[in-house]
């Protein structure tokens, strides 16, 4: 397939609990391949399914600089299984059009999952790898960057897309 289209805000279906994979169908290596793709092509550094619209437990990334040769990842039903610490940063969303917003998260994550052969995988991380995991597996849960900050900022944010999309139309 290739390229896959990217739900925005406020598509009811990122708003969805996803589905855990139960098995690993050429189906979900097509959708891997294809999230990877779309994901460089946006260009974003991470990806969960339920933005293409498909409603399973499945995130890519990379946050390898952009010189670097691409090396996508690749979790299925990813679980945070230790977190610690706290960090404060700037984030966005392909799916969150024309906003950035600081979002408090753990500093320090152990995410577990299997990778795209079966395989159970452990991921340590922290920084920006530790951020970006929680900001993917949030989606599988349906929820968005958006609905980590202040109801104040929130709804700066939707109003000024309901302008724009009366303006639009
Ligand atoms: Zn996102």
């Amino acid at each position: 397939m290739g390229l896959r289209q990217i739900l925005t805000f406020p598509d009811e279906r990122l708003k969805v609990e996803c589905e855990p994979v139960e098995e690993l169908t050429d189906e979900i290596q097509e959708l891997i391949d294809d999230m990877a793709e779309t994901m460089y092509a946006a260009p974003g550094i991470g990806l969960a399914a339920p933005q293409v619209g498909e409603q399973c437990r499945v995130i890519v990334f990379d946050v390898g600089s952009r010189e670097e040769p691409r090396n996508p990842m690749a979790l299925i039903n990813p679980e945070i299984v230790e977190c610690e610490g706290e960090i404060v940063s700037e984030e966005g969303c392909l799916s969150v059009l024309d906003y950035n917003s600081e979002v408090k998260r753990s500093s320090r994550v152990c995410v577990r999952g299997l990778d795209r052969e079966g395989r159970s995988l452990e991921i340590e991380a922290d920084d920006l790898l530790a951020i970006v995991l929680q900001h993917e597996i949030d989606h599988l849960d349906g929820i968005l960057f958006i609905d980590r900050i202040s109801k104040l900022k929130r709804s700066l944010y939707v109003k000024r897309m309901k302008k724009k999309e009366k303006g639009d139309t």
